[in-house]
């Protein structure tokens, strides 16, 4: 469709808010302040519930339920392979719910309904079965002593882990945090983002249907400087996940550095170069080079923000990748068939706008999109930037939104020299034929991620996260394992007879 058919017409939403509230210690309940604060859809801009709004009393109390479910169990203590069956039990009921969650996700987020339904909901499921396949296969190592001495490990849950999540994919968002910290044995105080409440209140009220005990997940809805700086300084959370920009994950460190040296995992915010190479497949580098700055309206930490293309094919890709983003349907999310809905609020809507701007300012060539869309909604129309040059602001600073940038390049070498020239280093894409050219500038990138002729795979088997300051740690796989256990060491004397 182009441009002059889009239709940004918000049709009803399939779903009903029913779930509003605050769930503490297996109650839904209200704040303590009695505070609500309005969550809006973005296709409309007007209100669609009033939810509960959490602020440091309501952490408080969350964190007294959570630490005694975690000391007085049975959650911790529990055979390890009951807490796998409770959490395979979890993601069947929560794939039950599948409508009912895809539809509160795109309502609260804008985000395409069957993006959710078909793609980020069947990864949600698939990371709580995964991590329900970890929880009895965490353990230690039997390790030989210099002397007639048992030495093993024990790898124990933390205790009450506090983890504080974005809006750009509540759901995924809260599995990665929320099912390998459960599978280790730890007790959750779980904080949502302000623009996307809704959906985590819905999983979190099944987690106690599947058996999940009261006070093992509580989820708060609330602020950032009110409830998620309460998680970050509260002296009885003994870790702390977040999940944001690089900007506010320094804050949550320093907090945790100031209250009681909780320990911190962060993934933040990326400026993620792709490099489509002289022997590239020029038609799958735009196809995915298209999609890797443009899923989710380009919010997303991994989105490749940075493209990169050699001189060689580069007038063809600006004009291929041009035409491309022209044909992306912008939308209602709900419809079938549309491709691009509205950004996730109002400030985020503008400091897009504001980005886009600046790359005209500066001088990069505008080749489509670079406004609104319609007069209602956060919709941007899908930007393409050409001739960007390193040190212009949508080059070197995170977007998250739907503007792509291309700039040229020569040699391999200044190609991955100028791809490291960021503070970041959370992802990178490679486009190439040539097996040694891919496995080289693989080696010589700075990011936690590289995709080889592929983007955004994430599947729950692979780590994810940060070099430099897009962040510490790493979530997904056995790695995330890590951040939500302990290591005690035993040791224990041998009888003479025995050694
Ligand atoms: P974004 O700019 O993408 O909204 P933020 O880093 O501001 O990212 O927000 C990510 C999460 O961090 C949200 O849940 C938000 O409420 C929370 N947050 C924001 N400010 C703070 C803060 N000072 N302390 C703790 N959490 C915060």
């Amino acid at each position: 469709a182009a441009a002059e058919e889009w239709d940004v017409t918000a049709s009803k939403a399939p779903v009903e808010v029913k779930l509003t509230k605050l769930l503490i210690d297996g109650e839904l309940v209200d704040a303590v302040s009695g505070k609500t604060f309005p969550t809006v859809d973005p296709r409309t801009e007007e209100v669609i519930a009033q939810v509960a709004e959490g602020d440091e009393e309501d952490v408080n109390r969350a964190v007294r339920a959570a630490r005694k479910a975690f000391d007085e169990g049975p959650w911790p203590k529990m055979p390890a392979s009951q807490r796998g069956e409770i959490l395979f039990k979890y993601a069947d009921l929560l794939e039950q719910h599948t409508e009912e969650l895809a539809g509160l996700e795109t309502l609260d987020s804008g985000k395409i309904y069957e993006q959710v339904r078909y793609t980020e909901l069947p990864l949600f499921y698939k990371h709580f079965r995964y991590y329900a396949g970890w929880a009895d296969k965490i353990y230690g190592q039997t390790i030989p002593a210099d002397g007639p001495f048992m030495q093993y490990t024990l790898h124990e849950p933390i205790g009450v882990v506090g983890q504080i999540i974005p809006w750009n994919f509540p759901l995924v968002m809260f599995c990665w945090k929320v099912a390998p910290a459960l599978a280790a044995g730890n007790c959750v105080v779980l904080k949502t983002a302000e623009q996307t409440p809704l959906s985590a209140i819905l999983a979190g009220k099944l987690a106690l249907e599947a058996g999940i005990p009261p006070g093992v997940l509580n989820i708060i809805s609330g602020f950032g400087p009110t409830a998620g700086a309460a998680i970050a300084n509260h002296m009885d959370i003994d870790k702390v996940a977040f999940t944001g920009s690089t900007e506010v994950g320094k804050l949550v460190m320093a907090s945790a550095a100031r209250s009681n040296l909780k320990q911190v995992t962060l993934e933040l915010g990326g400026k993620s170069p792709v490099i489509i190479c002289e022997n590239a497949d020029v038609d799958k580098a735009v196809e995915l080079s298209h999609s890797a700055l443009f899923f989710n309206q380009g919010q997303c930490c991994a989105a490749g923000s940075r493209t990169f293309v050699h001189e060689s094919h580069y007038e063809e890709f600006v004009e291929k990748s041009k035409a491309r983003a022209l044909q992306r349907v912008v939308g209602d999310p709900f419809k079938a068939g549309v491709h691009h809905g509205p950004q996730v609020d109002k400030d985020q809507f503008e400091k897009i706008l504001n980005y886009i701007s600046h790359g005209e300012q500066q001088g990069a060539k505008l080749l489509t999109g670079g406004a609104r869309f319609g007069t209602k909604g956060f919709y941007i129309k899908p930007t393409v930037f050409s001739d960007v040059l390193d040190d212009m602001k949508i080059f070197t600073e995170e977007i998250f939104g739907p503007v792509q940038s291309i700039s040229k390049f020569k040699t391999l070498e200044e190609v991955v020299r100028r791809a490291n020239n960021t503070t970041y280093g959370l992802a990178a894409g490679v486009f190439t034929r040539d097996l040694d050219i891919a496995n080289t500038v693989s080696r010589g990138l700075r990011a936690g991620t590289v995709w080889i002729n592929c983007y955004n795979n994430f599947d729950a088997t692979m780590p994810f996260g940060g070099y430099k300051q897009s962040g510490i740690g790493r979530e997904k796989g056995s790695y995330a394992l890590e951040n939500y256990t302990q290591v005690k060491a035993v040791v224990t004397p041998l009888h003479d007879a025995a050694w």
